[in-house]
């Protein structure tokens, strides 16, 4: 299946393999090394199976078999899915969300003698979205918070549709906050039942933000770092060079586009590259490629002592990983080969308006059907952001 130069033979894919294949396997990114198949457990991102993993992969096939993947059901569980809290929390929200958390309405329904009125403020019956916003006790505690502008509202509302809703309208990281003082709302609710002991709005409230900050900091992921670079370009250090990368994918596409630039300590241009790459890839992959063929570029052009930069955080992140299995794994290994005959003095992550040249050369290369390189050269379609990098 593989042409020259260890591309896909596109007329031999589309000879022998059904049409379904064609684009996924045009979308398998080809590394130097020449090495035998390997099993590879597609669900992770290093290739590694791990019974987590499985167990995922089974829970998101069932959840999106149970709907369709454009309803807001579906929406709301990838949500959920990917919420940086314990999966304790997440399993307590799934509860909730389908009505089964054992309050005193639902022991009763399921045939438990027991009175269905709120154990804490006896006053109304025991639903989950009462016991977790709208018994006094809890509605202390979220009055305290700042999303008691937008909680407000919905506190009334069946839990599951609450979720939904609020699902479309704040940021994942405080999605995780509100979940997370939720479950540690139902945790107080149970002390009060079990164990008759009944806390102070403020210290709950003050508690659960400190254990949830505590939990954050010692779980996230150091591959999922939060988003941080600098806003403009800035000069490289003197007598180093500096790189700048970036790829274009227009989803359904068949190919992608590529930009590369070098730039001295004064911002003079010393190259630049743009080109298009045949096969349909993920952004990630995409940038994983832009970087591999930057780093020949600078090879290429006999330039040492880089420091290398890009708008991906990912691809920073995964750089040092060992990713030997993964689908990108191939553009991996080839990556550690150029930075060790560049000198990469390392690679680091800017915003996209700090790579500004780097992504028009890139959307250039994608329109462009051949590859284009400038040598001590100016490419015209990037003059003036060449010039904005220097003065900023
Ligand atoms: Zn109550």
């Amino acid at each position: 299946m593989l042409g020259r130069n260890r591309v896909w033979d596109k007329n031999k894919i589309e000879s022998t393999l059904w049409p379904v294949d064609h684009e996924i396997i045009s979308g398998l990114p080809l590394g130097n090394a020449v090495g035998g198949d390997k099993w590879a457990w597609y669900f992770d991102s290093k290739g590694i199976y791990k019974v987590r993993s499985g167990y995922r992969a089974i829970m998101d096939s069932q959840w999106s078999e149970s709907s369709s993947s454009d309803s807001p059901d579906a929406l709301w569980w990838r949500k959920l899915w990917r919420l940086p809290i314990p999966l304790k929390a997440r399993l307590f929200v799934w509860r909730a969300f389908h009505e089964i958390l054992p309050t005193m309405v639902s022991l009763r329904s399921r045939g438990i003698e027991c009175d269905v009125v709120c154990p804490r403020c006896q006053a109304v019956l025991e639903s989950p979205s009462h016991a977790i916003f709208d018994c006094p006790f809890s509605y202390m505690v979220w009055k305290k918070s700042r999303f008691w502008k937008v909680l407000e509202n919905k506190r009334a509302m069946p839990f599951a549709d609450f979720l939904r809703s609020l699902s479309l309208e704040i940021s994942l990281d405080d999605l995780a906050l509100v979940c997370w003082l939720a479950w540690k709302l139902w945790c107080e609710r149970n002390k009060v039942v079990h164990r008759g002991e009944a806390g102070d709005p403020q210290t709950i409230f003050d508690l659960s933000i400190a254990s949830f900050g505590e939990w954050q900091a010692l779980n996230r992921s150091p591959s999922q770092p939060s988003a941080v670079g600098s806003n403009v370009w800035s000069l490289p250090q003197p007598g180093c060079f500096k790189l700048n990368i970036d790829a274009s994918v227009i989803p359904g596409s068949d190919h992608i586009g590529i930009g590369a630039v070098i730039r001295d300590e004064k911002g003079s241009i010393l190259g630049a590259m743009a080109r298009s790459v045949g096969g349909s890839f993920s952004p990630f992959v995409a940038e994983c490629l832009a970087l591999r063929e930057g780093l020949r570029f600078a090879k290429e052009i006999e330039c040492v002592d880089i420091e290398v930069e890009t708008d991906s955080i990912n691809v920073v992140s995964t750089v040092e990983d060992n990713r030997e299995l993964s689908l990108e794994g191939p553009i991996l290994e080839d990556v550690k080969q150029l930075f060790a005959q560049v000198r990469s003095t390392g690679i680091h992550h800017i915003r996209r308006s700090a790579n500004l040249v780097a992504n028009l050369l890139a959307r250039f290369g994608f329109n462009s059907n051949c590859i284009n390189v400038w040598v001590n050269e100016i490419p015209s379609v990037v003059s003036n952001a060449v010039a904005i990098d220097i003065i900023d």
